[in-house]
C-alpha cells in the first residue's frame, strides 16, 4: 500500500503519528509529512489514515486504486 498526505486538509492533529510514529512527522508548518512509508505494516497504515480527523491521508493499493477514504 501507498500513502499520501493532502497538505491542504492536514490540521496537524498528529493522530496519524500516534498510530504510526515511524511513518509520519510534523514539519515546521505543523503538517504531517511522510518520513518513512515503510515504517508500518499495511493494516497500521490504514489505521493511521482512519485516525485522521480530516481524512487527509489517502491510501492507495499497489495498483494505484484508492482504498481509503472510500470513494463515493
Ligand atoms: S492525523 Fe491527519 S490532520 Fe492530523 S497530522 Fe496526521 S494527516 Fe494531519
Amino acid at each position: 500500500m501507498k500513502i499520501h498526505v493532502e497538505r491542504d486538509l492536514c490540521i496537524g492533529a498528529a493522530s496519524c503519528i500516534a498510530v504510526a510514529p515511524d511513518v509520519y512527522e510534523l514539519d515546521d508548518e505543523n503538517k504531517a509529512i511522510i518520513k518513512n512509508p515503510k515504517g508500518a505494516d499495511d493494516q497500521t497504515l490504514l489505521d493511521s489514515a482512519k485516525a485522521c480527523p480530516t481524512q487527509a491521508i489517502i491510501v492507495l493499493d499497489d495498483n494505484g486504486n484508492q482504498v481509503y477514504p472510500e470513494k463515493k
